[in-house]
């Protein structure tokens, strides 16, 4: 099996296209950074990854190992095949957006999931007319028992990582988060870089 490894930079979004059986494993180096994380389906971008799907054929809210991201027609795509967080992923929460970032106070032109999502698949030359929710690798979102969430910094380590599976041909798309006014890639509010090994597909 081969296996290439890459960088993913603080703050930045990119694409690739996996084969079905392919595997990715996305390592927290400095242990505290989200990674939004979607996929488009090879043979029809616009089934993508339905976190509504999602929390339905799983029946929870978080994605734990052994469950998988279901597309918007209902078929798995990436299933969480190994963990070594102590925390679930959450579903829940939008990616930022330039909006978010406005709400915050910060100045026009801040980086967001949002628009690195949109970027990183119009360098591989498609588009899509509006933003699927994302899967929030290492962010930590708990649920209370009156239906309120909180935002708490990831709950991850230096090192910890999920590997994900492609269940079909799919472009993954992945955003080392930019937010850097709240804790939620940690409580230096300060983005990282994270690494990604490409596993192949099984001989
Ligand atoms: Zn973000």
């Amino acid at each position: 099996m081969t296996q290439t490894s890459t960088i993913l930079a603080a703050s930045q979004g990119a694409a690739w296209r996996l084969s079905r059986g392919e595997e990715v494993s996305i390592v927290n180096t400095h242990g505290s950074q989200v990674v939004d994380t979607w996929a488009l389906a090879a043979e029809d971008p616009s089934e993508h990854s339905a976190m509504e799907h999602t929390r339905s054929k799983n029946s929870t809210i978080f994605l734990d190992e052994g469950l998988a991201v279901m597309s918007s027609k209902r078929r798995p795509m990436l299933t969480l095949v190994a963990d070594t967080t102590p925390g679930r992923h959450d579903t829940l929460l939008c990616p930022c957006s330039a909006e978010i970032y406005a709400e915050l106070g910060q100045p026009a032109g801040h980086r967001s999931c949002t628009g690195n999502f949109h970027e990183a698949i119009g360098a591989l030359g498609l588009s899509l007319g509006f933003t699927p929710a994302s899967l929030n690798l290492f962010m930590q979102v708990p649920l209370e028992s009156d239906g309120r969430v909180r935002r708490e910094p990831p709950a991850s380590r230096p090192g910890d990582s999920v590997r994900l599976r492609a269940e079909m041909d799919l472009i993954l798309v992945l955003s080392a988060c930019p937010q850097d006014v709240t804790p939620i890639n940690g409580a230096e509010c300060r983005p990282r870089d994270v690494e990604l090994l490409f596993h192949g597909v099984p001989a």
